[in-house]
């Protein structure tokens, strides 16, 4: 059996179902599991394996809790008819190197792999109970809709997103605004993003375990440090290996790399996983933004969060606390909790840590890192589109371009739909339009380069607005109140 406790003290243990339905632990740390230092994922007869089976042998072993039937059910369910291409992750040539193409699902970006999946963990653990459960969520844009898609109509599951109000792009915006489904809440906040989540983090702890009694339900979060996100993650690192050995690129056992644009850190921590877990990889490559946060880190040893905000075009890595990062401080400490609960509580108040040098060996041994500017990101867009005749969006041109520092087999994870970003990438490679719509830019980038735009995003402008709403700060906990209501 693998059990999770927190990374901040080993005194309460939790099955995988207990830790997906809480999210995050109640000392403020994450859930991980010792036993994934000894657990092993192979990767014997994999060419031959399918997506599903592979997500069964990940599943198998990191949330070993769950039955046969549920999990095959978890499987079967996540990703049907939500699509676009045969292969849920086609992995692609781009010059000398690999694209792992993850953006092919409902909401044209990689978070669908995960928010897909972990509605179904979060409804196997929930039934044979009377619960349920309200998900709450403040979003600067991407999160929030894949959240939505993967939640709505989920049995006993009600979706609130609070976004802020004309601070997310047109096309994010109606992606929201547009959900259907009988759970699903949206409201626009008159705040900013950090403004939504402090105010999230406020209905939560004011919300006492009392009143949620009166109302028979129970909080839960859906952001990226749940392990039930993580878990997904870690199926397409080895999904990308079989597709290369099914190329004939590589040969079974050989080792390959991996280059990872990086925000919370959630998407390069399941890459490690999969180390972890016997997957032969050679070289994890952490690439960032101007928000170089981790990047300095990984060199110094040294994590610092004070420091200018940069607002980028990859605004899904415009992140200064990569919150996932606490689980690999836990491993690299040699599963040290009260190591790990010092260097958070210093993170908290002096908005900085320094790690000891046992991590910062296992650290640098670990991950490479790189980052480029703003303007280099235009310039990768362009280059890969001219020189590699791909196109490619703003977070992927960033390791793109970091990737150039890693040899051998090299796969660089695709996050995001080129079309999802199109004005900024029809910038890069043609000319600026000036001030057309995001649907103009689509179209244009289409004509232009004679690929087709995802249907689900090409399709937003003829879809009916559900969700109006716009709130005051202090208004949204009676919005999540209300929510709940008409949920359940
Ligand atoms: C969220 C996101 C990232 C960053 O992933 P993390 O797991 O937060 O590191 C990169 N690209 C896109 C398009 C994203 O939406």
């Amino acid at each position: 059996m693998m059990y999770y406790h927190s990374t901040r003290s080993k005194n309460d243990r939790f099955t995988s179902k207990q830790a997906i339905l809480k999210g995050i632990c109640s000392d403020g740390g994450l859930f991980v599991s010792d036993d994934i230092l000894n657990a092993h994922v192979d990767i014997n007869g994999l060419a031959d394996s399918t997506y599903e089976e592979i997500a069964y042998r990940v599943f198998r072993v990191l949330i070993p809790d769950y039955t046969d039937e549920e999990l095959k059910s978890c499987i079967g369910n996540a990703y049907v008819g939500k699509f676009e291409t045969q292969e849920l992750t086609p992995v692609t040539e781009i010059g000398d190197k690999y694209l792992l193409e993850l953006y092919h699902g409902p909401t044209s970006a990689f978070k669908d792999m995960a928010l897909c999946m972990l509605p179904q963990f979060m409804s196997k653990a929930l039934s044979g109970t009377d619960k349920k459960i309200m998900i709450l969520t403040a979003t600067s844009g991407d999160t929030g809709k894949a959240a939505l898609a993967g939640f709505a109509n989920a049995e006993n599951i009600g979706i609130t997103v609070f976004y802020p109000h004309g601070k997310v792009s047109d096309i994010q915006r109606l992606q929201m605004a547009t959900q259907e489904g009988n759970n699903v809440f949206v409201a626009a906040v008159n705040g900013n993003f950090d403004d939504c989540q402090t105010g999230v983090k406020k209905i939560f702890r004011e919300f006492s375990d009392e009143s949620m009694k009166e109302y028979g339900v129970e909080l839960s979060s859906a952001n990226s440090i749940n392990v039930g996100r993580l878990v997904p993650q870690v199926v397409y690192y080895y999904e990308s290996y079989r597709q290369l050995l099914k190329k004939g690129v590589i040969k079974e056992g050989d080792k390959i790399s991996f280059c990872v644009p990086t925000g919370n850190f959630g998407d390069v921590l399941a890459g490690y996983y999969a180390k972890l877990l016997g997957l032969p990889i050679d070289r994890l490559l952490v690439a960032s933004n101007e928000n170089n946060v981790l990047f300095d880190f990984i060199r110094t040893g040294i994590y610092d969060k004070n420091r200018e905000f940069v607002k980028t075009i990859s605004p899904s890595m415009d992140i200064l606390v990569s919150s996932n990062l606490e689980r690999f401080l836990y491993y690299a400490s040699g599963c040290d909790c009260d190591y790990v609960k010092e260097l958070m509580e210093e993170l908290s108040t002096t908005g900085k840590f320094t790690v000891n040098e046992k991590v910062l060996k296992n650290l640098q041994e670990t991950f490479d890192c790189g980052f480029i500017t703003n303007e280099d990101s235009k310039d990768a867009i362009k280059e890969a589109y001219n020189k590699d005749g791909r196109l490619i969006d703003p977070h992927t041109a960033v390791a793109y371009r970091c990737a150039e520092k890693i040899d051998g087999t090299v796969v660089i994870l695709s996050t995001a739909s080129p079309f999802k970003f199109a004005a900024d990438v029809y910038n890069a490679i043609f000319d600026d339009l000036s001030d057309a719509d995001g649907f103009t830019y689509m179209e244009k980038l289409s004509e232009k380069t004679g690929e087709e735009a995802p249907e689900p995003l090409k399709s937003l402008r003829e879809k009916e607005i559900i969700h109006k709403s716009v709130v005051d700060i202090d208004d949204m906990k009676a919005f999540a109140e209300e929510s709940i209501k008409k949920a359940f």
